[in-house]
Parts: C-alpha cells; structure tokens; sequence
C-alpha cells in the first residue's frame, strides 16, 4: 500500500536530498571520559553517545560463562529525544532493539579471549529521528574499538525503504513514519556478512533486491566514516 502524502517531488526528498544520498554524519571516538572506550553519532538529527565498560566482573555471578565473555547491550532513549516526551526506562521496542544490536555485535567481538567476563555497551539516544538502532550499532562498534575489545571487524549499518513508492537510501523521521516500508542493515563490512536486518512494511522481490543493494553501499560508506573517526584519535598517538 503506498501513502498518500507527498514524500518525494521531482526526485526530491522532503529534506533536500536525491534517492541514493546519505544524511550527514559527524563521527567521533573516545568522547567520555569514564567508560574504557565511548564515540558520539550525529546522523542527520539523531544524535547518539554509546559507551564501553569491562572485560568485567559479571553481576550477577551465576550469568558467569567460562567459555567466553557475555555481551550486553542496552539501547535506551531519553525521554527528551523524541517530540513527544518518552517514558523515562526501557519497553517492548528498547528491549528488541537491544537484543539484536546484542546479537549482531556478537558476531564481531572474540568473547572467547575473556572467559567468566561481561562486557557492557550503553547506547543513548538524546534526539531521534528515525534510524537510530542503526546510529546506535554503528557507535557502539565503534565505542568497543576504542574500549581496545578484540573484533573480526567493526559493524556499520544503514536504512533504506520505500517512500512513495521508490526505494531510497536513509529514511529521516518523515519518511520513516509515513513511508511505505523502512529495511534497517547492519553488515560486518570486510566480508559483507549481514549481522541485523529488519524490515518494517512489505517489499517485492525486485525492490527488496535493489533497497538491500543499496543499503549494503550505504553501510560501506559508513564503514569508511568509522575508520575516519578511528585514525583522527589515534593518529597523533603512540598505540
Ligand atoms: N519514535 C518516537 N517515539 C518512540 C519511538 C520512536 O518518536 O517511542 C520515532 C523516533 O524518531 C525514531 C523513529 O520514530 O527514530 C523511528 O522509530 P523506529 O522504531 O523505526 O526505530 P529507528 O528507525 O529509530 O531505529
């Protein structure tokens, strides 16, 4: 079913911007002082922090695995993040997103190398519009690499959908809320290996083809980003 508000005139989106073109994104790492590791996001108008902590004790013990580190990841919105105001604490959609941004970051980090440990990620939103489980993942990735976590590689994410009946890369809040279907990705970038996928709204097989495409490129770009913002902590540093 496509909608009927206007989210796409002659090729323009409702912010400016052509089908294939990402919002802008200002990365940076190590920007908190007490986590071992931490990186902000401002993704468009999302604006993310996550922060690192441990290897570490796990509380409670008994959660203990003596055969690898368990991860946890907590994806919180505050509740001025969002026009409306949110109710403070986690609920149905914070605890699913956290769950896959615990999933899919486990297939990166080598949990195996810190047995009877816990590693914790915080991840908060302070303004939402639409993609912050993929801005969440892609600080977070980030925030463990600069906390020195062991990983294959980093995980960069990105959104693409269909708005007015055209596949198009990044949803913004508008889009997202009044398009007609958004496919959130998050791949391990060296090998393309997709660690989240989601898709809200319904697709054909031809269009799924071309927003996957599209959103795999999307994240690539990403990927480069992240690495940026990797080399402008450590560049002037002796690691
Ligand atoms: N949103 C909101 N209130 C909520 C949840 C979401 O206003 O309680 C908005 C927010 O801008 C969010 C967008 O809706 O970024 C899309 O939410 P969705 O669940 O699709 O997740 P996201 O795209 O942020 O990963």
């Amino acid at each position: 079913m496509e909608t009927e508000k206007k989210l796409i005139v002659d090729g323009v989106r409702v912010d400016g911007r052509k089908w294939d073109e990402l919002r802008d994104i200002k990365m940076k790492v190590g920007v908190l002082k007490n986590p071992v590791g931490s990186a902000s996001i401002e993704w468009g108008k999302n604006k993310v922090i996550a922060g690192v902590y441990g290897p570490r004790e796990v509380i409670p013990k008994f959660e203990e695995d003596s055969t690898k580190a368990i991860l946890k990841c907590e994806y919180n919105m505050a509740p001025f993040s969002v026009e409306d105001r949110k109710r403070p604490g986690p609920d149905r959609r914070s605890v699913e997103i956290s769950k896959v941004i615990t999933e899919a970051l486990s297939s990166v980090v080598l949990l195996e190398e810190f047995p009877n440990t816990q590693i914790n990620v915080y991840i908060e939103i302070l303004r939402a519009d639409a993609g912050t489980r993929i801005a969440g993942i892609t600080a977070a990735s980030l925030a463990l690499a600069d906390a020195g976590v062991p990983m294959k590689d980093l995980v960069a994410g990105c959104t693409s959908g269909k708005v007015n009946g055209e596949i198009v890369l990044d949803l913004c809040k508008e889009e997202d809320n009044y398009g007609d279907c958004d496919l959130p990705v998050a791949i391990i970038p060296k090998n393309k290996e997709i660690v989240l996928l989601q898709m809200d709204g319904i697709l054909t097989k031809e269009e799924f083809n071309k927003a996957f495409d599209l959103v795999v490129d999307g994240a690539m770009n990403v990927y480069e980003m992240q690495k940026k913002a990797l080399y402008e902590k450590y560049k002037n540093k002796d690691v």
